[in-house]
């Protein structure tokens, strides 16, 4: 894996979010865009070489109402770039650790990402997130 690309943010309310963490960061959002497969709106910070993505829930089926419901706001996962996320899931799964997909997915932000299941992670949500490169 390569470094952290950014680390996700579970929020009640992202356009009064966006005014926090606008404020935090000196630095307004730089793009807006729903994930209608995960239920989430998605908002996403540049800070140095990272980024911090917050998501809200779009409806009550959404990972986000439920991680919230269960553990109120806060740190919802962490994002590592990979360069070829399918070897990179082969090889965890070699290591035992139990991924959310068979195969990659289209998430936010122009990437096809992959979770591992908290309880392989302690406690921690990881995601794998490849660049689209060609369009
Ligand atoms: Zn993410």
């Amino acid at each position: 894996m390569n470094y952290i690309e950014h680390i996700g943010i579970a929020v009640k309310d992202i356009k009064k979010s966006n005014e926090l963490y606008a404020s935090l960061l000196g630095t307004d959002p730089y793009k807006m865009e729903e994930v209608l497969s995960e239920h989430v709106m998605t908002s996403f910070f540049k800070t140095g070489n990272n980024k911090i993505e917050l998501l809200e829930a779009t409806n009550e089926q959404s990972p986000i109402a439920k991680f919230i419901e269960k553990k109120g706001e806060g740190i919802h996962h962490i994002a590592f770039a990979v360069d070829d996320i399918q070897s990179e899931m082969d090889r965890l799964k070699q290591n035992g650790f139990q991924l959310l997909q068979e195969k990659p997915k289209r998430g936010a932000d122009n990437k096809l990402v992959c979770f591992i299941h908290p309880k392989s992670s302690n406690g921690v949500l990881i995601e794998l997130c490849q660049s689209i490169k060609d369009e």
